[in-house]
């Protein structure tokens, strides 16, 4: 069995678990992850007896080259109008009728609106539709080995072009500067794109979690928070630094010192068998015992894979068991409106025994006045 036809008859079992028929994939993470294709438009029918993708004639040599064990269903854009009805008619012609489960959490409202009338649930090929969201995403949260060493690639080239940005990390430079020579980097070391938009909050900006970037210049004494990632072979990476320039004051020695001893024992802590919220627990309690509660304001991490932000998370409310195979990442921070923020987040594999980081960039230390002085 090919392993897109394993995952498939993983998702088929939780599938019949729900009394359900069919599914319809169309987010494309979980479309790649079940089929192989890697286009950008397509829908994915999957029943105990059938496989197939419907996609427009941009895709159709791809789908046959990646896809070899699929049926491919030729959609014409000006004949068939939508996906829904070219799906509807191929279904008609297969003889096909049952209960067909879609991504509730994908489709707009007007397409579901569009596919339930095409289908003709109650009185087409399609007896009832019902959201699955979230079934597909059950399954990817456990990577394979394959997948692992995607990741694993992914952090390796956020490492290397971190090293090769840093020497720009200069008085002066402007957070969209030092972005845009980060993304360079990044793309030379091998990433398709950055697996998001980077984040560079200097100084007050800092207090912003998701900042973005701005012409602000950086100057010395301010924390800088650099979030980033990699895209490479479809698998993200996410890490973020926080680097100054010169010497830091007390308060920002102080947020330092508190964010890097609660990611510290996140790190140490996490393991299989562990909750989501355990792991969450141990780091926010070293936040708020040292009274910055309130400015720990996003959860400790998150999964990362096919999709930068993916299950399982780390946070308060999460009852998720954590086993071998999950990749997270464990990310504290503390965010002073007025005054600033920083944020440390490495990337994470379970394994049988604890984790293993796959995130290698050294922490810039108090003391150091250039993030360089940490590789040496
Ligand atoms: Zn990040
Ligand atoms: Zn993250």
């Amino acid at each position: 069995m090919t392993l897109t036809a394993t995952r498939r008859a993983q998702a088929l079992k939780l599938l019949e678990e729900r009394g359900l028929d069919a599914m319809l994939i169309t987010a494309p993470e979980n479309r790649r992850y079940l089929s192989g294709f890697t286009g950008s438009n397509g829908w994915l029918f999957l029943s105990a007896e059938k496989v197939a993708l419907v996609t427009d004639g941009r895709y159709w040599a791809q789908v046959e080259s990646q896809c070899p064990d699929l049926e491919l269903v030729r959609f014409r854009s000006n004949e068939d109008l939508r996906l829904s009805r070219r799906l509807a008619c191929w279904l008609s012609e297969q003889g096909w009728s049952g209960s067909l489960g879609f991504e509730g959490s994908d489709l707009t409202v007007t397409d579901f609106r569009q596919a339930r009338e095409d289908l003709g649930e109650g009185a087409g090929p399609v007896r009832a539709m019902e959201s699955i969201s979230g079934l597909v995403e059950e399954i990817r949260q456990i990577k394979s080995p394959d997948e692992v060493e995607a990741v694993r690639r992914a952090a390796r080239v956020a490492d290397e072009a971190w090293r090769a940005a840093l020497p720009s990390f200069r008085e002066g430079v402007t957070e969209a500067d030092f972005c845009a020579e980060l993304e360079y980097r990044l793309a030379k070391c091998g990433a398709r794109k950055p697996s998001f938009d980077t984040i560079v909050a200097s100084g007050p900006n800092g207090a912003y979690p998701h900042a973005g970037v701005t012409d602000r210049a950086i100057q010395p004494g301010e924390l800088v928070t650099v979030d980033f990632g990699a895209l490479v072979e479809g698998y993200c990476s996410d890490i973020t630094r926080t680097v100054w320039l010169g010497h830091l004051d007390e308060r920002s020695l102080e947020i330092l010192e508190v964010v890097r001893r609660a990611h510290r024992t996140g790190m140490e802590t996490i393991r299989p068998g562990l909750r989501g919220c355990e792991v969450d627990q141990v780091a926010r309690e070293i936040i708020a015992r040292a009274g910055y509660g309130p400015a720990f304001s996003h959860s400790l991490g998150h999964g990362v894979g096919l999709a930068v932000h993916e299950g399982p998370g780390l946070r308060p409310e999460s009852k998720t068991l954590l086993e071998a195979g999950m990749v997270v990442t464990v990310e504290p921070g503390i965010y002073v409106p007025g005054i600033g923020g920083c944020r440390v987040e490495d990337l994470v594999v379970l394994t049988g025994s604890g984790a293993e980081s796959l995130s290698r960039s050294p922490y810039q230390e108090p003391g150091q006045v250039h993030p360089l002085e940490a590789w040496d």
